[in-house]
């Protein structure tokens, strides 16, 4: 140790690298933090917590709306924009001060600086120019937002961080790709009363999901009002006095005032001093490492999206949480990538764990698939015309649920549940005898009995 300042250095501090540092601390490691920007990175300053919060300023216009339909006569709503940026970044900053908190409660040392690797045991950090010498570093920089290829005017457009930053609501905004960030701020911006034209390469949103949430999830957004313009890019945009002339592929012009381009994200790994050192990034830049986070460099480990396996907060922190235990307590641990809940914060909301019908047909074979869709009770009075998907895909030979869907209201809060029992290796048979919650919407989980026949067209003649 003596030859070390530090046993552990992390440069980052957003979910993985926290979670590291904290644990790390915990097993009795002496532990320096660098951070850049604000510690809590991307979920906490300006991610999954600023844009959850968004989404539910977002839904009040649909339950101003459906509470007429219960005997409520809700006045004129007016939204304001400003009140809820100042709210927003209030619980940003109280979040914050919350992780440094508990940081330094833990005896880990932050430093506000952007930090370079050296050497496989040394960090330099630019703001003073010190060297830190440590017996391991951990790269836990994150990623960042991408425009996407570059064309005319492409400066024009904003990213998902700058939507915490806009001065005023947009009242016509284009958002481009069809990801979880294109199609999460599409139903933030449809909700708080901008025109939303929702523009995406590819021929459904959310490509990887199950075909069926994928046309649902189309058909919602249409519903809501939102333009989905498919099969079409940007080519060019140029400033008029109107607002940004976005030229499509097809020749079309849409005018707007922000142009969101949610394209993908890349790994923060320019000018970090890894090439120096020997340390193997792939072809997007992510930093390769094995089960246990380790990179080629074996005093250098890397965690969360940096190494791009699964870019969701719970998984960046799982993965910083065994690196510790990995390293400094003793106890070898990978994290398992394979079975993942995840949420997509649409309105209405995505909840998935496991694999689609597709996928499961391609990896069990023989699999049943039990689906239904139908009108939520809340709207059979509100009137609304929302409707809730549930699709259960079970491997037929040993009646393992393999595969959870649902769109519907609070989709997210139900797949956590839904994810135990498939973590479990729940059967479709434990589905059935579990007693449905009456009356509720994800009871239609544990209802469904006949499975879902594929009519296959007959031939004539
Ligand atoms: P995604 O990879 O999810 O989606 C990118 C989208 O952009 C895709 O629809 C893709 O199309 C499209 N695209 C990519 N390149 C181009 C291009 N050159 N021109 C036009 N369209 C293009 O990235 P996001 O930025 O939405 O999110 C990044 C990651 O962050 C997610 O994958 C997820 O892991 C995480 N995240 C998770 C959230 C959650 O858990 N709720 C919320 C937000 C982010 P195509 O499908 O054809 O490739």
């Amino acid at each position: 140790m003596s030859d070390f300042d530090v046993d552990l250095f992390v440069i980052g501090a957003g979910s993985g690298g926290v979670r590291a540092a904290r644990i790390a601390a915990g097993y009795g490691a002496k532990v320096m933090v660098a951070e850049e920007y604000r510690v809590g990175g991307t979920c906490v300053i300006r991610g999954c917590v600023p844009k959850k919060l968004m989404v539910y300023a977002s839904r009040f216009a649909e339950e101003f709306e459906e509470a007429e339909g219960f005997g409520w006569s809700v006045p004129e709503a007016r939204f304001e924009w400003t009140t809820l940026m100042r709210n927003l970044h209030k619980e940003v900053g109280r979040l914050e001060g919350i992780y440094r908190t508990n940081l330094e409660k833990a005896g880990v040392t932050i430093v506000d600086s952007r930090a370079v690797i050296v050497d496989p045991h040394t960090v330099r950090l630019l703001k003073t120019g010190e060297q830190i010498r440590a017996r391991y570093i951990l790269v836990a920089v994150g990623a960042h937002p991408v425009m996407g290829p570059s064309i005319p005017g492409g400066e024009l457009g904003i990213t998902s961080n700058d939507v915490f930053h806009l001065e005023e609501l947009p009242k016509r905004i284009i958002v481009v790709g069809g990801g979880y960030i294109a199609v999460e701020f599409a139903g933030v911006f449809a909700g708080l009363g901008s025109e939303v034209t929702l523009l995406h390469r590819g021929n459904k949103l959310l490509r990887g999901f199950d075909e069926d949430v994928r046309d649902a999830l189309g058909e919602a957004y249409s519903r809501r009002g939102i333009n989905v313009v498919l099969e079409r890019t940007i080519e060019r945009m140029d400033r008029r006095p109107d607002g940004i002339a976005a030229t499509l592929s097809d020749g079309t012009v849409l005018v707007a005032d922000q142009v969101l381009v949610a394209t993908g994200r890349r790994p923060n790994t320019s000018n970090l001093g890894l090439e120096q050192v020997g340390v193997s990034v792939d072809e997007v830049g992510a930093i390769i490492v094995d089960g246990y986070s380790q990179s080629v460099v074996p005093s250098i480990y890397a965690v969360g999206d940096v190494t791009n396996r699964a870019n969701l907060t719970p998984i960046a922190i799982r993965e910083g949480h065994a690196f510790a235990d990995t390293v400094f307590g003793d106890r070898p641990t990978m994290v398992d990538h394979e079975l993942i809940a995840t949420a997509v914060f649409s309105t209405p909301e995505i909840g998935v764990i496991g694999c689609s019908e597709a996928v499961a047909r391609d990896r069990y074979g023989e699999v049943d698939i039990y689906k239904t869709s139908f009108r939520p009770m809340k709207a059979t009075v509100s009137g609304s015309a929302e409707r809730v998907l549930m699709k259960l895909v079970v491997e037929k030979a040993t009646d393992k649920v393999v595969g959870v869907h649902v769109m519907a209201h609070d989709a997210g809060e139900m797949i956590q549940l839904a994810g135990v029992a498939v973590t479990m290796g729940a059967t479709k048979a434990d589905f059935d005898r579990t007693v449905a919650v009456h009356p509720t919407a994800a009871e239609e989980l544990v209802t469904m009995r006949t499975p879902f026949v594929v009519k296959t067209p007959v031939a004539v003649g």
